[in-house]
């Protein structure tokens, strides 16, 4: 086989891996049903990445902060003072959440877990395919933790604050249409606590049935707090809302 058919097919295999992990781990570990977490915490010592995943992703990223709306961490100092001092008295752990942003950059045990699954891919990548398609599968097999660290902080602020304040090609890609389809996923995934629309690498959700339709409401409240919308949306710009 040519090298650029390994290359395609490296980026191929590690792209639909990625994506198919990242929606997997994010249901069923990040933002796993109480039943699963209540289980695990009889044997924390098993299975304590996965309590402290769950803990600093769903209690902390999704219950504890962004109370108000999509793009405010904190409604108040007194609300972050609280929980940093909450998260002082837990220790390494919630120094970890406190260093990664309050969850909202991917830090220490997270990244692991988050990547483990992903690390039986790399040998498998790198016994079959030629060097230069193992190398291609590494980069798509990587989005998933690059995501997590670089664009989640973004899709919590407003578009244009984005394009102003981010590395110009970080800029570039979250204005791309596949950026701007990110930020829609991730603000689903919130706005409905955390049980559909798992993907910042785009795709396994919609292969698994785990995506949600925008509806009119989603359209105003998103156009309201400055995340892109769809190019067909019939909603008014956020300026007009304001005024
Ligand atoms: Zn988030
Ligand atoms: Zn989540």
């Amino acid at each position: 086989m040519p090298d650029f058919i390994h290359v395609l097919l490296g980026l191929a295999l590690g792209y639909v891996i990625s994506s198919y992990v990242e929606s997997f781990m994010h249901e069923y570990v990040s933002d796993a049903h109480p039943k699963a977490v209540r289980a695990w915490s009889r044997a924390p010592w098993l299975f304590r990445p996965l309590i402290n995943t769950h803990f600093s992703h769903h209690t902390i990223h999704h219950v504890r902060t962004f109370r108000n709306d999509h793009i405010t961490q904190f409604r108040s100092e007194e609300e972050k003072k609280k929980l940093t001092e909450e998260l002082v008295q837990r220790g390494k752990h919630g120094l970890t959440i406190i260093r990664g942003a309050f969850a909202t950059r991917l830090h220490g045990e997270g990244a692991f877990v988050f990547v483990s699954p992903l690390v039986i891919f790399f040998p498998l990548f790198y016994f079959t395919l030629k060097p230069i398609g193992f190398l291609a599968g590494c980069v798509t097999l990587l989005l998933p933790p690059f995501m997590s660290h670089f664009v989640h902080p973004y899709l919590h602020r407003p578009f244009e604050e984005g394009q102003r304040t981010a590395p110009r090609w970080l800029a570039w890609f979250l204005g791309t249409r596949y950026g701007r389809a990110i930020y829609r996923n991730h603000f689903l995934h919130h706005r409905y606590g955390g049980v559909s629309n798992f993907n910042l690498v785009l795709g396994a959700d919609y292969v698994r049935g785990r995506t949600r339709v925008l509806t009119p409401k989603d359209l105003e409240v998103m156009a309201n707090i400055g995340m892109p919308l769809p190019e067909d949306a019939a909603v008014p710009p956020a300026e007009a809302l304001r005024g």
